[in-house]
């Protein structure tokens, strides 16, 4: 991942407020067609010009060959509030984050994140390694604002039971079942993305620990949608030890 800064000048008097909600909204435009990553985006005026500082997949994230009609949109809003389009300017490499999948395309894909996660929730199932979503088919709705949702979904309530302070069995109970809402709006999110990149698109099922069940119960567990055998010789990247093709669903043994 790649750290840039987008330096904003205006070109006619305006206001702060008019400035700042042009600002906002190319950069929500932006997250929500997968150029940039995370959800804080700091913004300093410095003698009458914003920098907002961001993350990018990758160098070229934000040339305009990858924008969306909603980030072309928000782009040409800018000159309404008096601003001219945005400088980019490369300011490095962001060591804390996972460096982008090169497979083009992929073999098959994965949908996964974790609390910690604030890259692509798509992955490539050989190197686990983040697919940037703008290298996916535009969807319907022309950003991949519910896929979005549905990870920062995930990563609260995966933080929520983690943390174990609050809420702790209701979360982890909404992360295990195939049936929850969250699973279900995931499960589909990535039988949409399989049906637009015509690449085998898995859903990864959180398993946890049950303290009543015994260790070979867990190693024995079928898939929970077809109740086929999915178990794996050998553990996926360290991490999946189920996999049912016909489901597109992976799964783990408690750790
Ligand atoms: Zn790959
Ligand atoms: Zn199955």
């Amino acid at each position: 991942m790649f750290t840039a800064e987008l330096t904003f000048e205006c070109y006619q008097d305006t206001t702060i407020e008019a400035v700042d909600g042009a600002i906002t909204q190319l950069i929500d435009a932006l997250r929500y067609n997968g150029q940039i990553l995370g959800r804080e985006f700091p913004t300093s005026i410095d003698d009458g010009v914003f920098i907002t500082r961001v993350v990018c997949p990758e160098e070229e994230s934000l040339h305009p060959r990858h924008h969306s009609s909603i980030v072309e949109q928000r782009l040409q809003a800018l000159s309404e509030a008096g601003l001219l389009a945005p400088k980019i300017r490369l300011t490095g490499m962001d060591l804390h984050s996972d460096n982008t999948d090169l497979c083009q395309p992929p073999e098959w894909q994965v949908l996964y994140t974790h609390y910690l996660s604030t890259c692509s929730p798509l992955r490539c199932g050989e190197h686990l390694a983040p697919i940037p979503l703008y290298k996916l088919p535009t969807p319907k709705t022309d950003d991949h604002q519910a896929l979005l949702r549905w990870q920062v979904d995930w990563s609260s309530t995966d933080e929520l039971q983690m943390h174990g302070t609050t809420l702790q069995q209701a979360c982890s109970d909404v992360l295990t079942d195939i049936n929850s809402p969250l699973n279900n709006t995931g499960w589909q999110l990535a039988k949409d993305i399989e049906q637009q990149t015509h690449t085998p698109t898995y859903y990864y099922l959180y398993h946890l620990a049950d303290a009543a069940k015994q260790a070979d119960e867990a190693e024995q567990r079928c898939c929970p949608s077809c109740n086929g055998e999915w178990k794996l010789t050998t553990p996926l990247h360290g991490i999946f030890d189920f996999k049912c093709e016909p489901c597109r669903l992976l799964s783990n043994l408690p750790w």
